[in-house]
């Protein structure tokens, strides 16, 4: 028989590939998140993990000083959220200066 099956495959059903432009790496598909498009996603699993948590650690950062800054108001949303009084969100030198 001159087409006996084997265990090698073609070169044309290899596996897919793609490079990850924050690495730099080629790697297979498989290390790219699916988009809700169906493609793999722009930078591989671990660069956007990575990505990710650098984002959140900034927004952590982000949130801490916002808190810094206005305390009252963190505070005064804090007991809402808790289920507590609504919050007394208040202009600084605008209104009833007691
Ligand atoms: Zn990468």
């Amino acid at each position: 028989m001159p087409h006996e099956p084997s265990g090698l495959r073609p070169p044309i059903q290899r596996a897919a590939v793609k490079r990850c432009p924050a690495c730099d790496n080629t790697q297979p598909v498989e290390q790219f998140s699916t988009t809700s498009h169906g493609r793999p996603s722009g930078s591989c699993k671990p660069c956007r993990q990575q990505a990710a948590r650098l984002s959140a650690r900034r927004r952590q950062a982000a949130i801490r000083l916002l808190i810094a800054f206005h305390p009252e108001e963190y505070q005064a949303l804090l007991r809402l959220v808790r289920g507590g009084s609504q919050p007394r969100l208040r202009e600084r030198g605008v209104g009833d200066a007691a």
